[in-house]
């Protein structure tokens, strides 16, 4: 009798392992601008079964970091899962002046596609074309031949596409029409269950309740103050609650969505539909389901990281997450799936703030910068030989240096000691210094590893930390600085062991450490350092 309860014991340890071979679905959640500090200073306002349950019942990392510049949108969501930096995979920036090109190039754009959903012509127009590496995503196709479906959504179009990666079954993103729409590149034309989803105008009735705070406004103490001087406006009403919404749209269009928490909520409602409509995790072939939550970043640059309209983002997210969680248990059940969370970057404090503190660091308009160059090369050479500048990025007019017989590194040289006399400026680098970059500079690594000579500049510069390049409301990010690189990272679900660590982790090591889980081949960019602590 012993005996036989140990053979079905075995049997039944033989069977739950055969069955848990693999996820059913990979769920990943990348937040806009969420900073790791948020999980902490927003800790005790969040319910028990968002944040708190992955971190409770999952792995998180403390000390996750980007390990490039600039820390923007396009970049961010490629590098975590394509597991390189975009001196590799090639997504310099959202928008760049690109070096060979010597046009503005925009990261999802391309031209050969068209939308899939009328009057959205040009947002539809948009593809993974530029992306030079494999996605995780990509590598679960070719694992499965196929089978294993890939869906990318988000608010934003490159929130959808980069991690979605080439072969994805579909990337759907929203647009001010009200809509979510997709490209050619994906299919003939939108799924059926996704027109009904956009014929529910589910932002209508968002916007239509309004905004106002979720909990009693003195419970917000962890934020400055309501109407303080670091928010911007949002469509030029003061930044106090509650929020017109509805006035809003009516006086501009469904575009209004994105600056409130209630894209995130559409956007989660997207998600759950696509997992019944499209069976993700219904049967034994992994599917991939990538969602980006873009809501944050907007709020975040209008109102700042110290403002009650970001906590109460927050807030908000976590109850969001936490019906998700709850629907992902109910359909594709607990320990089947696999979730990770992380964010595209972090986020600055205002530099104003910081300032009235009596911080000396300051708020840079692009545009002087941009005068100040072409001003000092009037001055020194007679010419304006900027061809543009376009944040960090220097690029010279190399035929109008030649024409005048000048000699391209004494002209390098001079711009260099021009910016050093800046006070914003902490380090200049040229090309061939990037390129040859071996040293133990940190900022000239954050630079190296963000760095493609066909498409940036000749010089590329780092601001002091404290600086940006942006309005003196609200924030923004870009910098290799910690404000700016340190991300939540967590791991939840199937075959993870609770625990945290804090010990210094890197953003690339996310899509290398899901390959070696999922038992398939790594990016092919990837540098495949990976995050042991929640490998078997
Ligand atoms: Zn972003
Ligand atoms: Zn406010
Ligand atoms: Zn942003």
């Amino acid at each position: 009798m012993k005996n036989f309860n140990t053979i079905i014991l075995l049997l039944l340890v033989n069977l739950s392992f055969a069955q848990n071979k693999q996820p059913k679905l990979v769920v990943g959640i990348v937040i806009d601008q969420m900073k790791m500090e948020y999980l902490y200073r927003f800790n005790s306002d969040f319910s028990e079964n968002g944040f708190k349950r992955l971190m409770n019942e999952g792995y998180t990392f403390h000390n996750m970091h980007y390990n490039y510049m600039p820390t923007y949108t396009a970049p961010g969501h490629a590098s975590i899962y394509t597991g390189t930096t975009p001196a590799m995979h090639g997504i310099v920036s959202n928008e760049w002046f690109h070096r060979t090109l010597k046009k503005e190039v925009y990261c999802t754009d391309d031209d050969s596609v068209s939308t899939l959903v009328a009057g959205t012509d040009k947002e539809g127009k948009m593809s993974p074309k530029n992306l030079q590496t494999t996605t995780i995503t990509d590598e679960l196709k070719l694992a499965t031949n196929f089978k294993g479906k890939v869906i990318g959504m988000s608010i934003k179009d490159r929130g959808a596409i980069l991690p979605a990666g080439h072969f994805a079954d579909w990337a759907f993103w929203y647009t001010k029409t009200g809509n979510f729409i997709s490209s050619s590149f994906y299919g003939k034309e939108l799924p059926s269950w996704v027109t009904e989803f956009n014929n529910e105008k589910q932002y209508e009735t968002y916007l239509t309740k309004g905004w106002n705070l979720l909990k009693p406004i003195e419970t917000y103490n962890e934020s400055l103050i309501d109407d303080n001087p670091y928010e911007g406006k949002l469509y030029k009403k003061p930044p106090v609650f509650p929020y017109d919404l509805k006035g809003m749209y009516e006086g501009n269009d469904a575009g209004v969505l994105r600056v409130t928490p209630f894209g995130n909520d559409v956007l989660a409602n997207l998600a759950k539909r696509a997992i019944e409509k499209e069976a993700l995790g219904k049967d034994d072939i992994t599917d991939f389901l990538a969602v980006s939550f873009s809501s944050t970043d907007y709020i975040g640059h209008t109102f700042g990281p110290r403002s009650i309209e970001t906590q109460d983002t927050y807030l908000r997210l976590d109850l969001t997450i936490a019906d998700f969680l709850n629907y992902l248990d109910k359909t594709v059940g607990k320990g089947n799936y696999l979730v990770f969370m992380t964010a595209d970057h972090a986020c600055a404090e205002n530099s104003s703030h910081l300032k009235d503190h009596k911080y000396e660091v300051d708020n840079i308009s692009y545009k002087d910068v941009s005068k100040d160059l072409t001003a000092f090369s009037n001055a020194t050479f007679g010419a304006n030989l900027l061809l543009k500048y376009d944040s960090y990025n220097v690029h010279f007019d190399k035929d109008m240096i030649k024409s005048k017989g000048l000699d391209l590194t004494k002209v390098k040289q001079s711009f260099k000691d021009f910016l050093y006399t800046k006070n914003y400026v902490k380090r200049v680098y040229t090309e061939e210094e990037i390129l040859a970059s071996s040293s133990n500079d940190q900022l000239l690594s954050f630079v190296y590893k963000g760095y493609d000579p066909t498409q940036n500049g000749d010089l590329y510069f780092v601001y002091k930390p404290g600086f940006v390049e942006y309005s003196a409301t609200g924030a923004t990010h870009g910098s290799p600085y910690t404000y700016d690189t340190n991300v939540p990272c967590i791991f939840f679900g199937w075959n993870i062991p609770k625990g945290k660590s804090h010990d210094k982790k890197v953003i690339t090591q996310i899509a290398p450490t899901l390959a070696q889980k999922l038992k398939i081949t790594l990016p092919n960019g990837t540098d495949s350092e990976v995050l042991e602590e929640v490998l078997d």
